[in-house]
């Protein structure tokens, strides 16, 4: 402002001057002027010319710079984001934009009066009108929200503001493409409705909280869980004495564990916890069960917690049912084995009776028949005695009690040995019984031998008992495991040209008490439990017995077992033992010196130890004891050489008696043998523990006691 009203001054100065040059000038010509005067008037037209051409720089100057303006307000009304219009009232296009001409994707000189609404769609249209009257009629800004009907494209939402100009004859008019805008919101209203309609009908209580654990929002299912209304429940802290948390054992949940405030103080989800809700209206607990986790913000602060939960009400009536069941289950198996133990000792000890006293018996002077009725006596009663221990063993496995004892093994003396025991009958049936041994297998390997020749035994065993002519092959062959020389793959077969078994029955004779067929059963005899017994073994080895036969040609048992190579050691002191000459070791000591207690409750128990003593040990003094206390006395006041320990007896077992007695110390190192059923779980390692030596199983074969007599009196 201040720089035109100078310029406005300078102006009226130069022609205020000028004039007075003019008026001067006029005078001289009137009258001539003098030389001096000619002179100052030259200077002056001069500095006068000077000055104009200054001025005309100026206004150059002022030009450009009008021109640049208005260049810039071109540009800025061109490429605005915005379209600009200006309307008549009656809505007709005087002046656009370049934007609003490409809103309306139209060239702008094709725009110019044309009627505006003219591309308002006609759902939209009385909304221009009206907002055209309204601008038109007031000096209020306006705004609205139409739709265009654009020839190429799909509707196009757009947001007018309006205002009349100063002259109050034109609109002024903005338009803003909201197309975008509205579609996004439109999506997240869709999504919101789907969101909300989900949780409005999830059969799940979803419970929103704030970070200070209130409730922000509930669906109506947790409403119904919880049995308060939406506003009931809105705003309530998680802790509220309308309801009282309790834990599994219905103890009170402390409020610090509640599981909105686990996860605020945890900042992680929590998933499955059972909680219960004691309400003072209802009186039996209602358990759900909860799953949550923490929202957070873009600060990593918790901003919400999300609750989610079910009812499992009768889910948890239904477990604490099962847990009765199962602990009622569980008491009736331990009932069950305790009664299976005490009837197997029960039955055990007649039949070892029967089995010591018959074998004793056959070695007498007893004629072809008696010899015949005796051995059957004697193999009837084994025979029972192994389907005890079968019975048992299943037991064992089935309670999960049976476990491995893994110690280096000798392959060959186990393979021969099973050939051995079966030899005889092989050769009374006349069937050729074969082993072969591959040059590959290791003789030594980490294993538990006694199970590997329960499974072989019983393997070969059944073989010889369902083939009637040919052969029972017992293979075993070895492939090594390519880069670890300290593992070796082995495999056990044992092949038949006996009866077969029929492709449908070949999965059954693996079950428990299951046979092929019963007409077979009555023919064979046995108990179905042999093929279950061996594949649970061999389950704990790692390994499961396979088969392939043919009805009416034969079978073949196989199995594979992955075992680790042993040291080539010799493991006990027994084997050391039966490669000593016994007549001529015997013959050296001389026993009759010897004093021998046998701690034994059961009268034909100590007949048969004593019989036996006294047929290996001629002249050795036997002392008895028939229970622990008895024994201990007699320890206090016998000088003994060994003592022969029973484990089951009355008032004091044999473990308590040993324990006692090698406590006493009166002199060290008194062998004390266990006299051991040898079938109940960890009893031979037991027998160690509680202090004892070595151990002989019942039925006490002469053979075995013999060779424990003399290992531990040379000693
Ligand atoms: P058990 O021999 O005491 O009956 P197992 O479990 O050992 O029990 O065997 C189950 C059944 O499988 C047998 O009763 C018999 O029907 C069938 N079986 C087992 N081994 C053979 C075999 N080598 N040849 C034919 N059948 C066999």
């Amino acid at each position: 402002m201040g720089n035109i009203e100078k310029k406005t001054d300078s102006l009226l100065r130069i022609r205020q001057k000028a004039e007075e040059l003019y008026l001067i000038k006029e005078s001289k010509y009137s009258s001539p002027l003098s030389e001096w005067e000619t002179l100052k008037l030259i200077h002056e037209l001069e500095v006068h010319q000077i000055e104009l051409e200054m001025q005309k720089e100026e206004l150059i100057l002022a030009k450009e710079a009008a021109e640049n303006a208005i260049q810039k307000y071109t540009e800025l009304y061109d490429f605005a984001p915005v379209g600009y219009f200006t309307l008549t009232n009656s809505g007709f296009i005087i002046e656009l934009n370049l934007s609003g001409s490409q809103l309306l994707h139209k060239d702008r000189s094709k725009l110019i009066n044309s009627q505006f609404g003219f591309f308002v769609s006609d759902d939209t249209k009385s909304a221009f009108n009206k907002f055209l009257d309204s601008v038109s009629n007031s000096n209020k800004n306006e705004c609205c929200e139409i739709k265009l009907l654009l020839e190429d494209t799909a509707l196009t939402n757009v947001y007018l503001t309006g205002i009349l100009s100063e002259n109050k004859e034109h609109v002024l008019m903005t338009i803003v493409d909201i197309t975008d805008l509205k579609e996004t919101e439109f999506a997240l209203t869709e999504s919101e409705k789907r969101y909300r309609d989900l949780l409005n009908n999830l059969d799940v209580g979803i419970i929103l909280h704030n970070k200070d654990a209130s409730i922000l929002y509930s669906n109506p299912k947790a409403s119904e869980l919880i049995g308060l209304s939406k506003e009931q429940i809105k705003e309530k802290q998680s802790f509220n004495p309308i309801w009282e948390f309790v834990k599994d054992d219905y103890q009170q949940l402390p409020v610090e564990n509640y599981p909105v405030n686990q996860i605020i103080r945890t900042k992680k989800p929590l998933t499955n916890f059972t909680i219960g809700i004691k309400k003072p209206d209802i009186t039996a607990v209602q358990w759900h069960f909860i799953n949550g986790f923490p929202v957070f913000n873009a600060a990593g602060d918790i901003s919400e917690v999300i609750i989610s939960f079910i009812e499992i009400t009768e889910l948890k009536k239904l477990e604490i049912e099962l847990t009765k069941a199962k602990e009622s289950a569980e008491s009736a198996n331990r009932a069950k084995s305790s009664f299976l133990t005490n009837m197997s000792h029960e039955i055990r000890t007649p039949l070892n009776g029967i089995i010591g006293f018959t074998d004793l018996l056959m070695r007498t002077n007893l004629d072809v028949n008696q010899k015949e009725y005796m051995s059957a006596v004697n193999e009837s009663a084994t025979i029972l005695i192994e389907i005890i221990n079968d019975i048992l063993d299943f037991s064992k496995i089935e309670s999960g009690k049976l476990e491995l004892n893994v110690e280096e093994i000798n392959l060959f003396d186990i393979t021969h040995h099973v050939i051995d025991i079966f030899k005889f009958h092989a050769e009374a049936k006349k069937i050729d019984l074969i082993l072969n041994i591959e040059n590959t297998v290791p003789k030594f390997v980490l294993g538990d031998s006694i199970r590997l020749k329960q499974v072989l035994v019983n393997l070969v065993g059944n073989a010889l008992k369902f083939t009637k002519i040919g052969y029972v092959h017992l293979s075993l062959g070895c492939d090594l495991i390519s880069g670890d020389m300290n593992q070796c793959h082995l495999h056990f077969s044992v092949k038949d040209t006996g009866i077969g078994i029929k492709q449908e029955n070949q999965e059954k004779v693996f079950q428990s008490f299951i046979q092929e067929d019963c007409s077979i059963t009555r023919k064979f005899g046995g108990t179905g439990l042999g093929l279950a017994i061996s594949n649970q073994l061999l389950g704990l080895m790692n390994s499961e017995i396979q088969l392939k036969s043919t009805f009416g040609q034969g079978s073949e048992f196989y199995f594979n077992l992955t075992l680790e190579r042993g040291q080539h050691k010799n493991t006990s002191g027994v084997q050391e033992v039966k490669t000593v000459d016994e007549n001529n070791t015997f013959s050296c000591i001389d026993y009759s010196t010897k004093t021998i207690l046998v701690v034994e409750d059961n009268k034909i128990n100590m007949l048969l130890v004593r019989t036996l003593l006294k047929s290996i040990l001629p002249g050795c003094t036997i002392l008895e004891a028939s229970d622990g206390e008895k024994a201990i006395k007699m320890y206090k006041k016998e000088k003994l050489d060994l003592i022969l320990m029973d484990i089951q007896m009355p008032h004091k077992n044999g473990y308590q008696t040993t324990a006692e007695i090698k406590h006493l110390k009166k002199y060290n190192n008194i062998p004390i043998i266990a006299l051991t059923a040898g079938i109940m779980l960890g009893e031979k390692e037991k027998c160690l523990e509680s202090g004892m030596d070595d151990y002989v199983s019942k039925p006490i074969i002469r053979c075995h006691l013999e060779e424990v007599l003399y290992k531990w009196l040379k000693e």
